[in-house]
């Protein structure tokens, strides 16, 4: 895992004039002295400098040799899907990302992907799972919103074992907390929208890839597809990126928090952070990650959506909206927001009730944060009137 000093010092200062700030490349074409020859860019869907910076350093923090930036995390998976054929299979983790799911089941089904879920923190399961026609394992690590925890380096050797390759979602735990290539993962993306960027300010996806073959396929959808992302949404990314050590660190200090606390809380029955020693999978994070990261999750002792709703509506800090990974604290209601493309079989059949609440935490005090969900909790069960204990 890279430092926060190597992570700066990855950025490097713009070689024509030294800014130390990357500058912003805002053109959509470049002058050709002749045709075909120029200063390695021609058209800015194919190359542009600012782009190049990202893709570059997100090389570099995940260890590998080119990095590619899309307009969004889903058009990074977008771009990865198309390098499978109708026929292929993917076998992905059961409570994967909801927007990850609509794009499998909505959009690829019609090209002939098929897609098989499973619990991919249970190997064996997996194992059994897997087949001829098997593609890609798709995995997110920890999972959205349930948190669970899979390991990687096992996956990796299932899927090579099967000339399959292992699709790391790494938006959960961000590169300085998580290198899935080194596990063994072939592809690793990322939602930058989150951790990566940091201030919800923009959305943005990252691709790395270990095999030079699968880069050029890649690059190659990427310009022939056009999904890319916007020069001035490369540099916020890229700044960032800059203070990404800092904000995980203390995100993950107050997720850590707020965990022990809702553990302790009586309208809560359970907490889902794999940072607490009591997660089904704590042994395996703490192998593979380095920072347990912002977000957990918890259910209600009422598995109801209304008591999860009025929750949600008020808190003061912890402002309802979707997403995570920013530095002013989030909640949410997976069943109602960002899960609700699920259906709820499914949903109920990967861990996701209809009381469950995603908490993104970000670097506000953390007695403040305390004391929020504190009284959120307490007045949503004063409102609908009921015993919890
Ligand atoms: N992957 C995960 C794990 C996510 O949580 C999300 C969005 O929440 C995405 C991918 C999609 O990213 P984006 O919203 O940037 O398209």
């Amino acid at each position: 895992m890279k430092n926060a000093t190597e992570v700066l010092h990855a950025i490097p200062a713009d070689p024509l004039t030294g800014a130390i700030s990357v500058p912003i490349y805002q053109t959509a074409t470049f002058v050709q002295e002749a045709p075909g020859v120029h200063k390695g860019f021609d058209y800015a869907r194919s190359n542009n400098p600012t782009r190049k910076v990202l893709e570059e350093l997100i090389a570099e923090l995940e260890n590998v040799d080119r990095g590619f930036a899309f307009a969004s995390g889903l058009a990074a998976i977008d771009a990865v899907l198309k390098l499978l054929h109708s026929g292929d299979e993917i076998l992905a983790v059961d409570d994967i990302y909801g927007g990850s799911f609509r794009l499998f089941e909505k959009v690829y089904d019609h090209f002939g992907i098929r897609v098989k879920y499973v619990d991919t923190a249970d190997l064996y399961a997996v194992q059994h799972a897997i087949g001829y026609h098997t593609k890609y394992i798709w995995v997110e690590s920890p999972t959205n919103p349930t948190l669970k925890v899979s390991d990687i380096a096992a996956l990796a050797d299932i899927a090579h074992a099967h000339n399959a390759l292992l699709v790391v979602d790494n938006t959960f735990a961000s590169p300085i907390a998580q290198q899935p290539h080194s596990l063994g993962a072939d592809i690793v993306l990322h939602s930058a929208t989150k951790y990566l960027a940091g201030h919800s300010d923009l959305i943005a996806g990252l691709v790395t890839v270990a095999d030079p073959a699968l880069s050029d396929a890649l690059y190659f959808i990427q310009n022939a597809s056009g999904g890319i992302l916007a020069p001035f949404d490369a540099w916020l990314t890229i700044r960032g990126i800059e203070t990404l050590h800092l904000r995980l660190k203390k995100q993950s200090e107050n997720a850590l928090a707020v965990a022990q606390f809702l553990q302790l809380h009586p309208a809560v029955r359970s907490v889902h952070y794999p940072g607490l020693p009591e997660h089904p999978n704590h042994a395996i994070a703490k192998k593979q990650q380095k920072y347990f990261g912002g977000v957990l999750s918890f259910d209600l002792k009422i598995d109801e959506s209304i008591l999860a709703e009025k929750v949600c509506a008020h808190t003061r800090l912890f402002k309802c909206a979707e997403s995570l990974g920013g530095v002013k604290s989030l909640l949410c209601h997976p069943a109602g927001m960002t899960h609700k493309s699920v259906p709820q079989e499914k949903r109920h059949a990967s861990g996701i009730s209809d009381s469950l609440i995603r908490l993104s935490c970000g670097i506000e005090e953390t007695d403040d944060l305390l004391r929020d969900i504190d009284l959120a909790i307490t007045y949503a069960i004063s409102a609908i009137n009921v015993q919890t204990v």
